[in-house]
């Protein structure tokens, strides 16, 4: 059909001299949303409410379509004219009793928009969890309205996840100090191994670095135990070792699941932070695939996790997609 078909009716179709019609819906021109609009944005707005209002019969054709595609499929397996998939393997998934906080203290530090990338990169570290074999017990404290909006906005079935307890509560209030360790680039101490009775912290903040030494000054200022990841000990960085808090997230989950540092790091850290992709000892082949945008993804932190993209919104999953 040709799109003159539907311009915007500008004579009065029926009963009222102000109901018009377009492409199957109607509408009141006199409506206050519809003032002041050039035919351009008005034809603009009414295509977004055409395409709103049939999302449910898209929705439906498209259900539709998928069951008899697989339907197709079945019979063709069933008649052996292509192979049945091989039976998926059952993941084990063995809850690991390492703990974590992340410190949401720091939303007077950040930016709006900074906020926002805090926000998908604990989408991230959710989603991260929800793939791992040792998931651990997140504790989201000092959880305050500006995150909370964040969250509301973008991935409000937050409440029901698994694994993760939000608190407005400060974990000094919620844990025993001694088991407390924050982790932080700047500490003098370095990890070896994540222990099953230890709560290990990081700071909710993204700052591209502003506040330099922030969370390490803060912990020794509370008397906490600091500890820096062992990456020095493993990788040449091209810049700082300061990482995000998702990477530092999935890097927890990675050794968990290898018991090696290395690898944990390879896997997680973009490949363009790795000094001149060289690794100490070692090539730089297994670097992350990884590319320059998900180093600007470090640094900016828009990203958020293909699964949970699910639970976003259609403007949230354009944002939080891989080039940011
Ligand atoms: N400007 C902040 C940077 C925070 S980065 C500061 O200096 O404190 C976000 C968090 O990730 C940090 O608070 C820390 O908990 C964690 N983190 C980042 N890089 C790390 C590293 N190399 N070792 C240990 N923790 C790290």
């Amino acid at each position: 059909m040709a799109d003159d078909d539907h311009k915007p009716e500008l004579v009065a179709s029926n009963a009222s001299d102000n109901i018009r019609t377009y492409k199957g819906i109607t509408y009141d021109i006199t409506d206050p949303k519809y003032q002041g609009l050039s035919k351009n944005a008005l034809k603009k707005l009414l295509r977004e409410e055409v395409w709103n209002a049939t999302r449910e019969k898209r929705n439906k054709f498209q259900k539709e379509k998928k069951k008899q595609k697989s339907a197709e499929r079945r019979k063709l397996i069933e008649e052996g004219v292509i192979p049945a998939p091989p039976p998926k393997r059952a993941r084990t998934v063995e809850p690991s009793s390492v703990r974590v906080v992340m410190d949401c203290s720091f939303t007077s530090y950040m930016h709006d928009t900074e906020i926002k990338s805090m926000q998908a990169q604990l989408v991230r570290c959710h989603s991260a969890n929800r793939a791992g074999a040792h998931p651990m017990e997140i504790t989201i404290t000092s959880f305050d309205d500006a995150l909370k909006n964040a969250f509301e906005k973008k991935t409000p079935t937050y409440t029901n996840w698994k694994n993760i307890e939000f608190t407005t509560e400060s974990y000094m209030d919620k844990f025993d100090t001694s088991k407390l360790v924050y982790l932080s680039a700047d500490s003098d101490n370095v990890v070896r191994e994540l222990e099953d009775d230890k709560v290990y912290i990081i700071g909710g903040i993204v700052d591209k670095n502003r506040h330099k030494g922030l969370c390490q000054n803060k912990a020794t200022d509370q008397g906490i135990q600091t500890a820096a990841l062992p990456i020095g000990e493993y990788l040449h960085m091209a810049s700082r070792k300061v990482l995000t808090v998702n990477h530092v997230y999935e890097i927890m989950i990675k050794w968990l699941e290898t018991r090696d540092w290395e690898k944990a790091f390879l896997e997680v850290i973009p490949g363009r932070k790795l000094k001149d992709s060289k690794l100490l000892g070692d090539d730089a082949s297994k670097a992350s695939s990884d590319t320059g945008d998900k180093v600007e993804e470090a640094e900016n932190n828009e990203g958020a996790p293909k699964k949970d993209e699910k639970e976003m919104g259609e403007n949230a999953k354009k944002e939080a997609g891989d080039e940011e």
